[in-house]
């Protein structure tokens, strides 16, 4: 490609956009391409969020697994958890898929530059040395951080960024939101044997979800023993002699250990230059681009959670191929957002991809197929858990709108229903489709009659 500039492509950021956007571009597009990360190479999703949550949602699986392997009739007994131990093993896989990534980088040519970088014209970056380079594109793609509000004691909270370096676990945990981070880390840290409490300052958690499916998801974390207080926000935050002391917006106050905000995360865009170019900021900081994820500024573009889309790993993956295989490969593509699944890793689990049963409801007829029992595992283990399948149809084409799972591996099993959905699958699709028995999904290809019809 053109020797004009330095590079053809210089990055900002090594997450996962960042870091497919640069491999894409010079392994199969040809273009030399340069990367910056100020942090650990990986981003959010590796170093600091869904690897290293998931390994903790293992880790906090485990006592349930060993009551429910005695109620089987193993004779096993279960111990405290050895925290330090648990977390370097977690460093040390985090320190193996950081080279990996370095590794991927390196073998696709990539020039890799362990610096913050800032935009200093539209075909020129620089970096914290104060080395400049000249490219012809730029992708932004930093990613985002916690957002923690303005309150008195506020430094006493700390955020999902913290939380795998703790030196050992809290007894008594506040967690303060109710989207996926602070819904996960209450349930990961009642696992661990950590007493939680939730404040979420709306009327039921994990907004934006089917009703039906977050009440499911909540009512189980209750009955798991997270006290979840719904309405409720924190005032202030005092350290006592006892521990931080909550003050509530219902006037309560309570005593903790640890006070985790997940309160949202806010796109790092602060000192990179962006504004002064031309490029676009919205409301909340984040990075303005078209279908294509180019900015106004035509040679910048950006993907991933600076741009605030859709805020999930895999996606800002599809952004950052679709702009090098636009750019770098000639093959003009756009990221698709349109019916994206995703997975909380509650426990339980809650997968869904589509329309809720109330967004269908406002969007035209609808039937909603619902099924919630014991399953077989558990109920043998004596335990009352229940699983919701959900299927949400509309009354005119047939197609499914929606699909809800709430239960073990819920997870796994909605990437699969996400399929037939994303195909356009109809009901009647699911239900010439033979059970696969037992199983818990079977319920999605065996619910005959609608539970509603609006
Ligand atoms: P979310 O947007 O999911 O949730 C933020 C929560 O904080 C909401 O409950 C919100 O309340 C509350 N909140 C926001 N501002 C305030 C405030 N000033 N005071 C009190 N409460 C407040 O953000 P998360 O941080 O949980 O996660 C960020 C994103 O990361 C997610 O949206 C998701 O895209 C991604 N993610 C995905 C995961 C997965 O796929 N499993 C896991 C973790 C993160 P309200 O509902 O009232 O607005």
């Amino acid at each position: 490609m053109t020797l004009d500039f330095d590079f053809d492509l210089f990055v900002i950021g090594g997450g996962s956009g960042g870091v497919r956007a640069a491999r894409i571009a010079a392994s199969e597009g040809g273009a030399k391409v340069g990367l910056a990360e100020e942090s650990r190479m990986g981003g959010t999703c590796v170093i600091r969020g869904c690897v290293p949550k998931k390994l903790m949602v293992f880790a906090s699986e485990y006592p349930d697994m060993i009551a429910d392997a005695k109620a089987y009739g193993w004779d096993v007994q279960s111990g405290p958890l050895d925290w330090r131990g648990f977390r370097s093993k977690l460093e040390a896989e985090l320190d193996r898929l950081e080279t990996a990534y370095r590794n991927t980088l390196k073998s696709a040519g990539v020039t890799v530059y362990d610096a913050r970088a800032v935009v200093v014209d539209p075909h020129c970056v620089r970096l914290a040395d104060g080395r400049e380079f000249s490219t012809k594109h730029i992708l932004i793609a930093t990613g985002g951080q916690p957002f923690v509000p303005q309150f008195e004691g506020r430094e006493l909270a700390i955020t999902s960024n913290d939380i795998f370096h703790l030196d050992a676990l809290p007894k008594r945990a506040l967690v303060v939101g109710g989207g996926y981070i602070a819904s996960e880390f209450a349930c990961i840290l009642n696992g661990l044997g950590v007493k939680v409490s939730q404040y979420y300052r709306g009327a039921q958690i994990l907004r934006g979800f089917d009703d039906e499916a977050r009440g499911h998801v909540a009512n189980q974390m209750a009955a798991n023993g997270i006290a979840i207080h719904c309405g409720t926000d924190v005032e202030r935050l005092e350290q006592r002699e006892g521990g931080i002391c909550a003050v509530a917006t219902d006037g309560s106050t309570a005593e903790f250990d640890l006070v985790l905000y997940a309160t949202g995360r806010v796109p790092n865009v602060a000192g990179l230059g962006l504004e002064a170019l031309g490029v676009g900021l919205g409301r909340r900081g984040e990075v303005l681009v078209d279908d294509w994820s180019q900015t106004a500024v035509p040679s910048i573009y950006a993907v991933g959670d600076v741009t605030d889309r859709i805020n999930l790993t895999p996606v800002a993956i599809r952004e950052g191929h679709a702009f090098a295989d636009t750019v770098f490969r000639g093959i003009a593509t756009k990221a698709d957002h349109d019916l994206v699944a995703s997975a909380v890793f509650t426990q339980p689990e809650l997968g869904s991809i589509g329309l809720s049963e109330e967004a269908a409801r406002e969007a035209g007829p609808c039937e909603i197929y619902a099924a919630s029992f014991r399953p077989m595992r558990s109920l043998f283990a004596g335990r009352q858990d229940k699983v919701l399948m959900k299927l949400v149809v509309c009354a005119t084409t047939r197609r499914v709108l929606g699909c809800h799972i709430v239960g073990p591996n819920a997870g796994e099993m909605i990437q699969l229903a996400a399929i037939a959905v994303k195909m356009g699958a109809t009901k009647e699709d699911f239900d010439r489709t033979v059970a696969v028995h037992p199983t818990m999904s079977e319920e999605l290809v065996t619910m005959r009659k609608p539970v509603r019809i609006f």
